[in-house]
């Protein structure tokens, strides 16, 4: 009997669904509105559906599912597989979605975090594969932090380690979605790159970001600050440069401490290629020591935007083996 391993990647938007062979084979993909303004149960009811159509499209059946992932947003207890209260999911509080989902799909079920899962998929399938040391940062509203050592996902005595996002990167720096301030994803995330270019505009700078926000700063967006720099406006050219300038601090700090023989970076944000890497590969040279940064390649994710999907899968994988 063909074994298989289901990854679900619970987002506020999308719920992503694969399943992928014990011999690392991607079977089927789906993805899927997540409805989640309508509460857990509605929302479960989303992944159930999405699991049982794609077992039976790719002619299998649940009996065949050896087990499944789920990667949702913190804070949760990966351990229970309680999901706590994810501001993106309205409605879910100490949601105990691991007991739940086994409940409707008699599989073994396993929680992770989003951030842990993308690393995980990295590790496991995508740039990181191969390696034994590796750090996974997703670049998005957010920065989402995951850490590989001796094989294994760091977790930490509470399974809160890896917050690379709000590795402090400035003293009395700007305030972070945490509460805290000076966080790295204040300044590297999306979010981020767009507040520093906000920044500059109110402080007078030229750059035809101006007249494409029409002076609505709120309407400004990472795409327009990347497709503006492409084409050679010179303010956002810049913005990109120290957005990338604070990512490599926080990397510099990561690969000191460390010691990772890659850092794989995820999210829209990494489309703009060179002109990301080239000024964050120079401040990690120019802020960590030599030997780890001779051993450290920073990448690009090697699974676009299914990291997180697969590392449902791999992590769901890894654990039952660890069980059985
Ligand atoms: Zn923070």
């Amino acid at each position: 009997m063909s074994e298989v391993i289901v990854g679900v990647d619970l987002g506020g938007t999308n719920v992503k669904t694969a399943i992928v062979s014990r011999d690392k084979k991607i079977l089927a993909k789906d993805s899927r509105p997540t409805n989640a303004e309508e509460g857990p149960e509605a929302v479960m009811d989303v992944m159930e559906q999405a699991i049982r159509e794609l077992t039976a499209s790719s002619g299998l059946t649940l009996s065949n599912v050896l087990a499944a992932g789920f990667g949702a947003p913190g804070p949760m207890n990966w351990q229970t597989g309680i999901v706590y209260s994810p501001p993106n999911l309205p409605g879910w509080k100490n949601v105990p979605l691991a007991d739940a989902m086994k409940k409707r799909l008699g599989v073994p079920c396993y929680v992770d975090n989003d951030a842990n899962v993308a690393c995980y998929g990295e590790y496991w399938l995508g740039a990181g594969q191969g390696t034994e040391s590796m750090a996974v940062l997703t670049l998005g509203t957010g920065v989402g932090g995951g850490v590989v050592v001796f094989g294994q996902l760091l977790r930490g005595i509470d399974g809160t380690a890896a917050e690379l996002g709000h590795l402090k990167v400035q003293r009395d720096g700007r305030l972070c979605g945490c509460g805290s301030r000076g966080c790295l994803e204040a300044y590297a995330s999306v979010t981020g790159m767009v507040r520093t270019a906000v920044e500059g505009l109110e402080a007078g700078k030229e750059s035809s970001l101006r007249a494409a926000c029409a002076g609505d700063w709120d309407a400004l967006t990472g795409k327009m600050i990347s497709d503006a720099a492409a084409q050679g406006d010179s303010f956002a050219q810049w913005v990109f440069k120290e957005t990338a300038t604070w990512l490599g601090l926080g990397i510099a700090s990561i690969v000191n401490y460390q010691n990772p023989e890659k850092i794989v970076l995820c999210g829209g944000m990494i489309a703009a290629g060179e002109m990301l890497f080239q000024p964050v590969r120079e401040t990690v040279r120019a802020n960590a020591f030599e030997v780890p940064v001779n051993r450290c390649q920073i990448v690009a994710a090697g699974l676009g935007a299914d990291s997180g999907v697969i590392g449902c899968a791999g992590c769901a994988l890894a654990r039952y083996e660890s069980e059985h």
